[in-house]
């Protein structure tokens, strides 16, 4: 019907900086995730600025159906009480919702409950469940391992399947969870670091070895590495995705702050 071709099949990435000192210092921008799935609108991972990136880049926040945050951690959820604003248009259009997990909306809620009254409705992720939003479904098919309740997502719209490898320490099984023929990984680290309990260190982040690692057993079609610390950025990502596509044969990219990805170069599942 032409239909199709019209529609939009894009994920922008609002940011492609992770961690503190990346974000706090805005070498890189932090914005987060912009979904268009066959003209649903999902925005996922709203760090700080995803406000001043997305009207920068002419995307229209009350056109968004949903906000979807990986994990309470302020570089993914800093600007979802504007973006709830702005979605909504200050409450004058209530609609969206919000998913999240229980620890970013109990205790200390990272959502103010006046703009919680402007939403359609407020999900709560768990590990194994489903979730759909208009014809696009989702799954949160394991909690990671991160300081705070943390899972990734895969989506699946009628043509195409990818995962979003959220923040996390490597661990056995992480790959059997995702798939699919794009694989977007935050990667903060260039090197491994061990495992450690102080909140003032935390490490439980994924590294380049790893993500090589997750590549290789998943053998996306494409692998879109994204949410990088200092340690890469000083590295310069898109070197490094070059020599991961080179040792892989996998084609992967380094984001690069308002890159727009089109889904459409890829394969259908
Ligand atoms: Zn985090």
């Amino acid at each position: 019907m032409g239909d199709k071709s019209l529609s939009g099949n894009t994920i922008t990435f609002l940011g492609t900086g992770g961690a503190r000192f990346a974000v706090t210092t805005q070498v890189l921008a932090s914005g987060g995730l912009w979904l268009n799935l066959n003209d649903t609108e999902i925005l996922l991972d709203p760090g700080p600025g995803c406000i001043v990136q997305a009207t920068k880049r002419k995307l229209k926040p009350d056109k968004l159906s949903a906000i979807i945050l990986s994990h309470r951690h302020l570089d993914h959820s800093a600007d979802v009480n504007i973006m709830v604003e702005a979605m909504t248009q200050g409450g004058f259009k209530p609609h969206g919702r919000l998913f999240a997990p229980e620890d970013a909306l109990s205790t200390e809620p990272v959502i103010f409950s006046y703009l919680k009254n402007y939403l359609a409705g407020v999900e709560v992720l768990q590990e194994g469940k489903s979730y759909s939003i208009n014809n696009i479904s989702f799954t949160t098919p394991l909690r990671h391992i991160h300081p705070v309740e943390t899972y990734g997502m895969v989506f699946k719209t009628a043509e195409h399947t990818f995962s979003y490898i959220a923040d996390t320490r490597y661990f056995e099984g992480l790959c059997q969870s995702y798939g699919g023929e794009l694989l977007i990984i935050n990667v903060v680290f260039l090197e491994p670091r061990p495992p450690t309990s102080s909140p003032l260190t935390p490490s439980e982040h994924l590294s380049v070895p790893d993500a090589k690692s997750i590549i290789m057993e998943l053998k996306p079609e494409v692998a879109i590495l994204t949410h990088f610390g200092m340690s890469i950025w000083r590295a310069r990502p898109w070197e490094i995705a070059q020599r991961l596509s080179q040792e892989t044969g996998i084609r992967v990219l380094a984001a690069r702050d308002g890159m727009k990805f089109d889904l459409s170069q890829l394969n259908n599942t």
